[in-house]
């Protein structure tokens, strides 16, 4: 295998994979936390990176029929959800080439530029 090139989405409170710390996207690509995976809670994401993608699959959801891809992290392959490739209902197409994450399988940290430390210095509350 040949040497993986990763992206970097950057901004502000980032999701990693929760496996190996790759980045995966941020906050502000992020749609609805009102999803559920074979793991649990799940978010729809507008976009995510640093993903590698399965053949096309048929599932019959709740919401429909809808061609999927499972999606893995590109760095240690750990399986983080799936990709809607074509959504059969109408109300459903908003989520053709979006990305669900799992949330167990992720991990949500503040990017670098949030990382701003306040010292306190004792003070005296007397006035
Ligand atoms: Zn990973």
């Amino acid at each position: 295998m040949g040497r993986v090139f990763l992206e970097h989405m950057g901004g502000n409170r980032l999701f990693s994979c929760a496996n190996c710390g790759t980045n995966l996207t941020n906050r502000s690509e992020l749609i609805s936390t009102r999803f559920t995976g074979a793991t649990g809670r799940a978010f729809l994401f507008n976009k995510v990176v640093n993903l590698t993608y399965s053949e096309v699959q048929d599932r019959v959801m709740l919401t429909g029929r809808h061609m999927v891809r499972d999606v893995s992290c590109k760095s240690c392959e750990n399986k983080l959800g799936w990709m809607y490739e074509f959504a059969t209902e109408d109300n459903q197409k908003y989520k053709e080439g979006r990305v669900i994450l799992e949330r167990a399988l992720v991990t949500e940290c503040d990017g670098m530029e949030d990382r701003v430390y306040n010292v306190r210095r004792g003070r005296d509350i007397r006035n």
